[in-house]
């Protein structure tokens, strides 16, 4: 058994976890890395081609800090010399008696993020790819789009590495069995290793409670389905006339989204949330009531996609936290050891800024970026 004695050690090499790796090699810091699969893996919440992107939050604690986080993405793109943002403009819309497009265009007008509001009719005229029912309510966010995911996983590993050079460890296929807290300083025992950190964060998704069993939110793993679809005409769907799409409906499980055709994977669609598993036992398999209850959303919203053949399906992992609110912060009892579970499927556009956070909470025990919110006590003092 090896032991090795680090500043900063992480756990998780996914969007978080590598994130926060770039950002302490990139200040010069300390880190060893640590990933139970390979670098890029598929089991986990940060696959993909890519994710959405956008200032468009209902909730305007989470639009506040999109500018912020649209500048570290920049930050990020200078450092690796190549694009992860690409904008495709975004419409959320919802139907009538939800509230949701409302707050969405509240938020987006209290930051000045130029946008378009109006009725599905309305929409359906600019976007004819849509059929939405005529009283929907609409906003389109020019300056949504998407996020390379999984090179951007890739990059912030790559980083990490060219960044911090020897002062960066990174442990691939080396699952950590468990964290030993009783001591002066956390340690983390894999099958050859015992590591001492100084700082210790824990960036595990949906493992995150088997590690911190008394973590101080209840966190619920699910599964999550994705279809790329392959309409017969393609090219109403692409990048540059095809834009991302949220819609929420009257009812929790009434929430579907979806992007145009990226690296010619198709056009990807889903539903929001789904039901729980366990982690280690994610079927790849999608079954037909899935598949009918996306296209049955899609007939009434994106008609030429209801039927399309599908040429491609992705499972994936949610780490869902009550009201969906991210958790980055210290153990209550210990001020050395940092948890970041912020997801509930809307965690990737934030990984840039969470990557600096964590930098910040584990070399200076605090941060600029107003993030209270994702305190386990919610900003509570
Ligand atoms: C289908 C889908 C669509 C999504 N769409 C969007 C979107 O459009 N926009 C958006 O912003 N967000 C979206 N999200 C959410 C976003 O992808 C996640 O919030 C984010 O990827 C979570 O990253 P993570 O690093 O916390 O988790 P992960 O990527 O799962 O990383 C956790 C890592 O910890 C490792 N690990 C766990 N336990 C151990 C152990 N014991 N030892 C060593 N390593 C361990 C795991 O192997 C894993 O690599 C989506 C998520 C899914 C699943």
């Amino acid at each position: 058994m090896e032991t090795i004695e680090a500043p900063n050690v992480i756990i998780g090499a996914g969007a978080m976890g590598s994130a926060a790796a770039y950002h302490l090699a990139r200040r010069g810091a300390p880190v060893v890395l640590v990933e139970q699969f390979a670098i890029g893996h598929d089991r986990g919440s940060s696959h993909g081609a890519a994710r959405i992107t956008r200032h468009s939050y209902a909730d305007p604690r989470y639009a506040r800090l999109m500018p912020a986080a649209f500048r570290i993405w920049r930050e990020l793109e200078a450092d690796a010399g190549e694009p992860l943002y690409i904008r495709t403009g975004g419409v959320s819309f919802s139907p009538p008696g939800v509230d949701y497009a409302a707050r969405v265009a509240a938020s987006l007008a209290e930051l000045d993020v130029p946008h378009w509001r109006g009725t599905g009719a309305e929409f359906n005229r600019i976007q004819p790819a849509f059929g939405l029912p005529a009283g929907e309510d609409v906003v389109f966010e020019p300056d949504a789009g998407l996020l390379a995911a999984s090179r951007a996983v890739a990059l912030q590993v790559e980083l990490a590495r060219k960044l911090g050079g020897d002062r960066t460890r990174v442990l691939e296929q080396t699952p950590v069995r468990r964290i030993d807290l009783d001591g002066e300083r956390p340690a983390v025992v894999t099958d050859e290793h015992r590591i001492i950190a100084d700082r210790l964060i824990v960036a595990a998704g949906a493992w995150v409670s088997r590690l911190i069993p008394d973590l101080p939110v209840p966190v619920r793993v699910t599964r999550q389905q994705v279809l790329y679809f392959r309409p017969a005409d393609p090219s109403p769907f692409q990048i540059g006339r095809f834009p991302v799409f949220i819609y929420q409906g009257a009812g929790e499980d009434d929430a579907f989204y979806g992007m145009p055709d990226f690296l010619g994977l198709g056009v990807k669609a889903a539903r929001h949330g789904g039901p729980e598993v366990d982690p280690d036992a994610n079927s790849p398999l999608i079954g037909e009531a899935y598949r009918a209850e996306v296209r049955r959303f899609l007939r009434g919203h994106i008609p030429a996609l209801g039927d399309a053949a599908i040429g491609l399906t992705e499972v994936c992992l949610y780490t869902v936290a009550p009201d969906e609110e991210f958790h980055v912060d210290f153990l209550p009892v210990r001020r050395d050891v940092l948890v970041a579970s912020p997801c509930s499927g809307h965690g990737f556009k934030f990984s840039s800024l969470i990557g600096r956070v964590l930098a910040d909470l584990a070399t200076t025990g605090a941060t600029e970026l107003p993030v209270d919110h994702w305190r386990f006590s919610g900003g509570n003092p």
